[in-house]
C-alpha cells in the first residue's frame, strides 16, 4: 500500500478508535497478523470458552487457527459436517462464551458498530450474552456515518457474500442490491451499536489492510 494512502488510512483508525472510547469501546490498532493475535491473547485467557460469528476476515488474519490451537475450548461453527442441529446448539451455546469473535459489516468515524445479518446468531451473540466481544476489522470497514454504512452493505458486503454463498438473490446475479423478497435473502437484521453499558465488553481490533467484506 501507498504509505501516503497507509498514512491517511491510519488517520482514520487513530480517530474512530478515539470515538469508540468515548462510546465506551475499546479501539486496538495492530499492525499485522501476529499483532492481532497477540492482543487476542492479552484479552481472551487460555481455557476460555470462545465462539465466532462468520466472518471471511477471522480467517484471514489467522484467528480461526488460534482459537483451534487447543489453547481455548472453542466452539466451532466451522467444523466439518456439522447438522442443522449441531449448529444450532452451537449458536445457543454461544450466549455462554466468555468471549465471541467476530468481523462487522461497518464502523463509522463516530464509533457506531453496523451489522446486517441473515440468520441473527452473530448479531445477538454481539449485542448480549458473552462476557467480552472481539471484532477484528479491516480498515476498509471504516465509514463516514450509517447512511454509507448501509450503502456500503448495499453495494459491496451483500452482494459478495451472496455470490460467496451462492445464494438464489437477485444481487448475486447482478452485483447490488436490489431489496428483495428472497427466501434466500441474507440481510434481515440491521443492527447499530451505539454504545457499550458495560465499559470494555467490546474491543475492536483494527488493521490497515482491505479485509473481508
Ligand atoms: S438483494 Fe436481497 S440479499 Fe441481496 S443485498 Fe439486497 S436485500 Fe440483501
Amino acid at each position: 500500500m501507498n504509505e501516503c494512502v497507509q498514512w491517511v488510512n491510519e488517520k482514520k483508525i487513530e480517530k474512530t478508535i478515539n470515538n469508540l472510547q468515548k462510546n465506551n469501546i475499546k479501539g486496538y490498532y495492530a499492525k499485522n497478523n501476529e499483532e492481532v493475535i497477540n492482543i487476542i491473547k492479552d484479552i481472551a485467557k487460555e481455557g476460555e470458552m470462545v465462539s465466532v460469528g462468520g466472518s471471511m476476515t477471522l480467517f484471514e488474519t489467522k484467528v480461526i487457527d488460534l482459537l483451534r490451537s487447543g489453547r481455548y475450548n472453542f466452539l466451532d461453527r466451522y467444523e466439518e459436517n456439522l447438522t442443522p442441529a449441531d449448529m444450532k446448539e452451537i449458536y445457543r451455546k454461544s450466549f455462554y462464551a466468555d468471549t465471541y469473535f467476530s468481523s462487522t459489516n461497518a464502523i463509522t468515524e463516530e464509533g457506531e458498530i453496523f451489522n446486517v445479518d441473515g440468520n441473527g446468531n452473530r448479531v445477538a451473540a454481539m449485542l448480549y450474552g458473552p462476557d467480552k466481544v472481539v471484532l477484528v476489522v479491516g480498515v476498509n470497514k471504516i465509514v463516514k456515518n450509517i447512511d454509507e454504512a448501509l450503502n456500503r452493505n448495499k453495494n459491496i458486503s451483500g452482494p459478495a457474500n451472496a455470490k460467496r454463498l451462492n445464494t438464489a438473490t437477485p444481487c448475486a446475479k447482478v452485483g447490488y442490491c436490489m431489496d428483495c423478497k428472497s427466501d434466500d435473502r441474507i440481510c434481515c437484521e440491521y443492527t447499530i451499536i451505539k454504545r457499550q453499558r458495560t465499559k470494555n465488553r467490546m474491543y475492536v481490533i483494527f488493521i490497515n489492510d482491505v479485509l473481508g467484506f
